[in-house]
């Protein structure tokens, strides 16, 4: 049995329960390392005290998690059958206390739960697994940390293939689809989340879309990106100038700039997040811009891009080794432009460890 799912049986009998049942595949993923998002269908965990645990998938799923080195059963259903019905003879064959259950509260919904309670009708949705969830992803283990660092070399030659696609005219939507096919088509299997570049003013929308607005000689181009490797992810921004750079663009940049690196290079164990977070904002303050970095430094990040850790204003958390999140100070003004750089970092003993690593110089690319 894997350390991770030893950590669950420990929990549940320290909390004397009987059935954990996980549902959100992120949580799957991490605990057996079958990462498969089931959409509508249901995917599910079940670990138990003392006795053995088991996979219930889609059938169509059923050889996957096998592939995946899951060593314990795995059970399919078909999709005209009753999931939640099978679930409950599977788990009935399994072990003679199914009363006492402890669920993902922040990812169940009330309609499923009403479903096992129907499937079966002694389960008490007593314990909750999400708090135990989001501390077990706090501090990465060795393994994690090496698949890091692979998501973030894929981060790196995606930037490339994003800059080597800027040319006038071009739209956002097109520089994406030739960043992502020049990517996958050197065998990085997917992206963490929705590429995002945006030209210009449309930079100053930390929030929006890659849109079929086009580049002009002069504008900034900001691309905020990320990859998987083997469930881990990268998350990174960059911003370049396609041309040339005018003397605000430059002053901008700069104070950006000066506030990653002055909180990547403060970046200690012991320090809270709160304390990070301040570092960069009084750099983006001193300038002047204080209105205009209108959200967090950054956020966890493990096998999925945004993790419970948030490198905010006011936050007491201690930052500690293992951890791993983002650093991205930006500076936005509307109808202006928007500058971003971010950096995905693990916390070391002495300070932390950029596992994406494109050059922050401001880039003209011609
Ligand atoms: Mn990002
Ligand atoms: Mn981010």
């Amino acid at each position: 049995m894997t350390d991770k799912l030893m950590s669950i049986q420990n929990w549940l009998n320290e909390q004397q329960l009987d059935v954990a049942y996980f549902s959100d595949f992120h949580s799957i993923d991490y605990l057996t390392g079958f990462n498969s998002d089931p959409i509508e269908r249901v995917l599910a965990l079940f670990v138990f005290p003392e006795d053995e645990p088991f996979i219930f998938a889609p059938a169509l799923e059923v050889e996957a998690v096998k592939n995946s080195g899951w060593q314990y059963p795995v059970y399919g259903y078909q999709d005209q059958e009753n999931p939640w019905n099978l679930i409950s003879e599977h788990l009935h064959t399994r072990t003679k206390h199914t009363e006492k259950w402890a669920v993902e509260k922040d990812q169940l919904t009330l309609n499923r739960a009403s479903f096992i309670q129907t499937a079966v009708p002694e389960a008490k949705f007593i314990g909750n697994l999400s708090p135990l969830m989001t501390e077990m992803h706090l501090i990465k283990t060795p393994d994690e940390i090496v698949k890091l660092h692979k998501a973030g070399l894929d981060a790196d030659r995606a930037f490339e293939f994003g800059f080597a696609a800027l040319q006038a005219g071009v739209s956002e939507l097109q520089v994406m689809a030739k960043l992502e096919y020049d990517l996958k088509s050197a065998g990085v299997a997917g992206m963490s989340f929705e590429t995002l570049v945006q030209f210009g003013a449309h930079a100053a929308e930390p929030h929006g879309d890659t849109s079929n607005n086009t580049l002009k000689s002069g504008d900034l181009a900001l691309f905020d990106l990320g990859t998987i490797y083997d469930g881990y992810v990268s998350d990174a921004t960059r911003t370049v100038a396609f041309q040339s750079a005018s003397d605000h663009q430059r002053d901008v940049y700069n104070v950006v700039l000066e506030a990653q690196l002055t909180a990547q290079n403060a970046a200690k164990p012991g320090m809270t997040a709160g304390e990070l977070d301040g570092i960069a904002r009084d750099v983006i303050t001193k300038a002047g811009y204080s209105d205009y970095f209108v959200h967090r430094l950054g956020h966890g990040i493990g096998s999925s891009v945004h993790e419970s850790i948030q490198i905010a204003q006011g936050n007491d958390l201690i930052l500690q080794p293992g951890m791993s999140f983002s650093i991205e100070p930006g500076i936005y003004i509307p109808g202006d432009l928007g500058i971003r750089i971010e950096d995905s970092v693990i916390m070391t003993e002495t300070g932390v460890d950029s596992y994406t690593h494109s050059s922050k110089e401001l880039r003209i690319i011609d």
